[in-house]
């Protein structure tokens, strides 16, 4: 139950992130799908997962391996605990 909370907690991370990055340029954060800052290369569905993704290529991009803003790992992950820690709150 904790991992689907913890997995809950961490696309609302994700989703933040894709906010954060996208509200300052005026981009349209519903339309459109993510890509590397750096190489623009358009990510799959596996380069997405929140908190894996980020382990899994050692917060590197794969296409380009520039660096991934540790703050993308750090909100997923900031989200995800607080989604096991206040379950109550997050509850629809
Ligand atoms: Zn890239």
């Amino acid at each position: 139950m904790e991992i689907i909370l913890f997995l809950l907690g961490a696309m609302m991370g994700s989703a933040a992130n894709a906010l954060i990055d996208r509200l300052p340029r005026n981009e349209s954060w519903v339309s459109g799908r993510s890509h590397c800052d750096k190489c623009k290369h358009v990510l799959n569905w596996y380069d997405l997962l929140p908190v894996f993704s980020y382990l899994l290529v050692k917060g590197k991009c794969r296409y380009c391996k520039s660096p991934i803003p540790p703050r993308n790992l750090l909100v997923e992950m900031f989200l995800g605990l607080a989604f096991i820690v206040f379950p109550g709150n997050f509850q629809l």
